[in-house]
């Protein structure tokens, strides 16, 4: 039997057991889910801030963008991949929408397992208010 030495750590799938949208993948929590795939979940927020307001996660628990970006590159890039299939999906891409990942105390994070917010159906302003 092949032994398998690994010293690099398992990534951090498991969250916290009270990490909102880990239970929302675990099914604990109700949310309105537009799409998924065996990595990714999108479900629409439960406070919208526009017409079309989906966040995109990975079921995985990551905190945020670095942890995951550093972890396992291929698990964003899915994430992005299931941003552009919502955008399409919600019939986004004529006029165009946004995507935000909040990061952090100075981004406005809420929520650490970290999500895409994909937004539009109207007119969304200026990128900053100030
Ligand atoms: P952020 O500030 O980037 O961490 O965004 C967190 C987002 O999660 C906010 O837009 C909230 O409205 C949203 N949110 C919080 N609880 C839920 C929930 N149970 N279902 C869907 N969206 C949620």
């Amino acid at each position: 039997m092949a032994v398998v030495s690994n010293d690099i750590a398992p990534p951090p799938t498991a969250g916290p057991p009270e990490c909102l949208f880990c239970r929302i993948v675990a099914g604990e929590i109700p949310a309105t889910v537009v799409h998924q795939t065996p990595t990714t979940l999108a479900f629409r927020d439960i406070a919208p801030k526009a017409p079309v307001h989906v966040l995109v996660i990975p079921k995985a628990h990551y905190p945020d963008l670095t942890s995951l970006a550093e972890a396992d590159p291929g698990l964003a890039g899915e994430v992005l991949t299931a941003v552009a299939a919502v955008a399409k999906a919600e019939g986004l891409l004529g006029d165009g929408y946004r995507t935000i990942v909040n990061t952090g105390r100075h981004g406005g994070q809420e929520v650490f397992h970290v999500h895409a917010h994909v937004l539009g159906g109207a007119p969304l302003g200026p990128m900053i208010a100030r």
